[in-house]
C-alpha cells in the first residue's frame, strides 16, 4: 500500500483518537462510548475518498482503541502511510529564493519528512522568517519580516494558541511599482506549527494570498 496520509490529516487523525481515549477515561456508558467512537471514525474517514479496502483496514481499528497505549500502537502503524514532504536540498532552497544575499539555511539533517506540510525556519539576526510549501504541486518560497511577540496567541496557520510572531511579506501589486504588504500572525517554532496542521485550508488560503 502507498502512503495515502497528509501529515495534517495524520495529525487530525491523532486528535479523534485523543477524543476517543479521552470518553473512555470520562465516560462510563457503553452507548455513549460506542457513539464517541463511531463518530471519531466516520470524521477520519471522511477525510478521504475512494479508499480501497486495505486503507479502510488499516483505519478501521479507531473503534477498538481504549487507552494511550492502543492509540500510540495505532498511530505507529499509520506513519509508514504518512506521505512525506518532497524532498528539499540546500539547492533547492537557494533557487527558491535567487535573490537572498545571506539566505540562512533551515537545518535538513535529521527531518522526518511525513512531519510536515510546509518547511518555516527563522533568521532572528535578520527578522526575517522563510517558508516553503507545495502549492499546485510546485514548491514555492514565501519570506517576510518576522516580528516575534511577547504574548501567545492565535496562528492564522494552525490555528493553535502558541508563541506567535508577525510574519509580513510584500506582495507586487497591480501596477508595476506598488507593493502590497500583508501580514499574519504565525507560530514562531514552524515544527510545533506543522505538528497542529489539522487542515490545509488556511495554509492554503496563506498561500494564495502571499504569493
Ligand atoms: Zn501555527
Amino acid at each position: 500500500m502507498e502512503p495515502f496520509i497528509r501529515n495534517d490529516q495524520y495529525n487530525f487523525i491523532k486528535a479523534q483518537i485523543q477524543t476517543v481515549i479521552n470518553g473512555h477515561a470520562t465516560v462510563n456508558g457503553e452507548d455513549v462510548l460506542s457513539a464517541i467512537k463511531s463518530i471519531a471514525e466516520e470524521r477520519v474517514f471522511t477525510l478521504f475518498t475512494d479508499m480501497s479496502e486495505e486503507q479502510k483496514q488499516l483505519l478501521h481499528p479507531i473503534s477498538q482503541i481504549e487507552d494511550k497505549a492502543d492509540g500510540e500502537a495505532f498511530l505507529a502503524q499509520l506513519k509508514p502511510y504518512v506521505i512525506p514532504f518532497k524532498e528539499v536540498t540546500e539547492k533547492t532552497i537557494k533557487k527558491l529564493f535567487p535573490k537572498v544575499k545571506k539566505l540562512k539555511l533551515p537545518a535538513l539533517e535529521n527531518l522526518d519528512r511525513r512531519d510536515f506540510s510546509y518547511l518555516g525556519w527563522n533568521d532572528y539576526g535578520a527578522n526575517k522568517k522563510y517558508i516553503v510549501t507545495e502549492h499546485n504541486q510546485k514548491l514555492i518560497g514565501l519570506q517576510g519580516t518576522f516580528k516575534r511577540v511577547h504574548d501567545k496567541g492565535v496562528c492564522a496557520l494552525c490555528h493553535g494558541i502558541e508563541e506567535v510572531g508577525m510574519f509580513m511579506c510584500e506582495k507586487k501589486g497591480s501596477s508595476q511599482d506598488a507593493f502590497i504588504k500583508r501580514g499574519n500572525y504565525i507560530c514562531q517554532d514552524s515544527q510545533k506549527c506543522n505538528e497542529n496542521l489539522t487542515t490545509l485550508d488556511r495554509l492554503t488560503d496563506f498561500v494564495e494570498r502571499l504569493s
